[in-house]
């Protein structure tokens, strides 16, 4: 590398502010400059190019959504076939768990969506799975939302933000 202010050839330049300007200096001129911020060094387009790049990330980080829980389709089936291997009929159950022996018998006739708490008891209580794990698509952002920030966006808040 040659240091931009003596064009000595040096191994090791180190970016200085002289007057206004950024140069790589080697040693010896070093000492000519000021020091330069972290941002100086870069340079304001690489610097908001960065800055774009980090916030780019967080927001590709925070769509990451937790995985979701559905109910299982044969959630009745399930609830009914184990009640009766537990040898529960629907109001024994129902009792067991807190919970009126209609409902228990139209969750079991899949006309009833048990809600989380339901759920929940009746998995506790009759070792059952009734949620299965649901992998999140990662769907490309909708760009006709209205919400999504253009790069034109972005590289303003970059600007007004520094
Ligand atoms: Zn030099």
């Amino acid at each position: 590398m040659l240091c931009e202010m003596c064009g000595a050839e040096s191994a090791v330049l180190e970016p200085r502010k002289v007057s206004g300007s950024i140069l790589q200096l080697c040693n010896s001129c070093g000492s000519l400059g000021s020091e330069t911020s972290y941002r100086e060094t870069i340079g304001h387009r690489a610097y908001v190019a960065q800055t774009l790049e980090k916030r780019q990330q967080k927001n590709r980080y925070e769509e990451i959504e937790p995985d979701e829980f559905v109910l299982v389709k044969d959630y009745g089936s399930i609830v009914r076939k184990a009640r009766e291997k537990a040898g529960l009929n629907h109001s024994s159950l129902a009792s067991k768990i807190s919970e009126k022996k209609s409902i228990l018998t139209s969750v079991e006739a899949g006309k009833m969506t048990p809600n989380e708490k339901l759920i929940k008891k009746l998995e506790n209580y009759l070792k059952i799975k009734l949620t299965e794990k649901v992998e999140s698509t990662s769907a490309p952002v909708s760009s006709s939302s209205g919400e999504a920030l253009t790069m034109g966006d972005l590289l303003k808040q970059a600007m007004d933000k520094n």
